[in-house]
């Protein structure tokens, strides 16, 4: 049975990230949506990014600002790079700094392979791994100039890249969006490996089904979550809370020893549940 409503709600401790300023993109739905609020909540100042859907994003703004932090809309496209500068210059100018990042932004064109486009390709990888590449290389550059501040954190910034359990697992009708995350892995370990000497924390968060608009069909009917819930050992679809509670965890000086791992949170997708009663 899918058990959704047993999430712990309210857990996030209210000063954990208190004084750090957060830039989330795609955060204007599902796990962005949820992060964002979630990392207000541990006291963090938060630039909500949005390529589309300007009310919904100024409706994450509203939220957070109700936990007594500050937090702006910011439109940009994360594959443009003019974009993506402009968009973490602006944050450096309007909240002084940037101390978290968290690449989050992604997309889905599915296709069978024989029949997926160079453009369904081309717009996952340049969305899902371009995206993150420009958003970590801006954010380092800034982690870098400041420095530590150890008032704020033991190090002088953190990177959280939204991977899936599909940088792990091949995704038959998917190639583009399970290359894009594979491609996320290696991104930040090399990134963790290259920027923790300047006490940069680079991380993942991989989650398995995670009930958002991006897969709502693997949802939405019974039947659907009967055969999703196969594939889940914990027996529930992930909630956004549950992605949101890991990143800001990460994100965290309880974690400041935590460099370049994945951290899944799928209730068990990635143990193989296939071999559960056989192999
Ligand atoms: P979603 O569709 O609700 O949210 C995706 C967000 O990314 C939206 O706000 C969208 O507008 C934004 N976005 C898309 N293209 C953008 C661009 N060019 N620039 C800026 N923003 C852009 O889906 P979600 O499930 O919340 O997905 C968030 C992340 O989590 C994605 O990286 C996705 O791959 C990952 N993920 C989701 C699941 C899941 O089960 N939902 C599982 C594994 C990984």
């Amino acid at each position: 049975m899918d058990s959704t409503a047993s999430v712990p709600q309210g857990v996030i401790p209210v000063q954990l990230l208190k004084g750090q300023k957060a830039l989330v993109t795609g955060a204007n739905s599902g796990i962005g949506k949820a992060t964002a609020i979630g990392l207000g909540r541990a006291g963090a100042d938060v630039v909500v990014n949005y390529v589309a859907g300007r009310d919904a994003a100024e409706e994450v703004v509203e939220e957070i600002t109700s936990f007594g932090v500050r937090a702006a809309a910011y439109e940009a496209d994360v594959s443009q790079e003019d974009q993506v500068t402009a968009m973490t210059d602006r944050m450096v100018q309007e909240f002084g700094t940037i101390d978290i990042l968290v690449a989050n932004a992604g997309l889905q064109r599915d296709a069978r392979f024989t029949e997926m486009t160079l453009e369904q390709w081309q717009k996952v990888l340049d969305v899902n791994l371009t995206g993150q590449f420009l958003c970590a290389r801006e954010a380092a550059k800034e982690f870098r100039r400041r420095g530590v501040v150890p008032e704020v954190s033991s190090s002088a910034g953190k990177i959280i890249c939204m991977s899936s359990v599909h940088q792990l697992i091949p995704w038959s009708g998917h190639v583009n969006y399970a290359s894009s995350k594979g491609g996320v892995q290696m991104m930040m370990a090399t990134l963790a490996q290259e920027l923790a000497p300047y006490k940069i924390r680079v991380n993942a968060v991989a989650p398995g089904a995670i009930r958002t608009p991006i897969n709502r069909s693997a949802w939405e009917t019974p039947e659907a979550r009967e055969d999703l819930l196969r594939l889940i050992p914990y027996k529930r679809i992930g909630d956004p809370q549950d992605i949101s509670h890991a990143v800001v965890a990460l994100a965290s000086d309880l974690m400041d020893y935590v460099v370049g791992t994945t951290l899944y949170v799928d209730g068990g997708m990635t143990l193989f549940p296939g071999f559960a009663t056989g192999g």
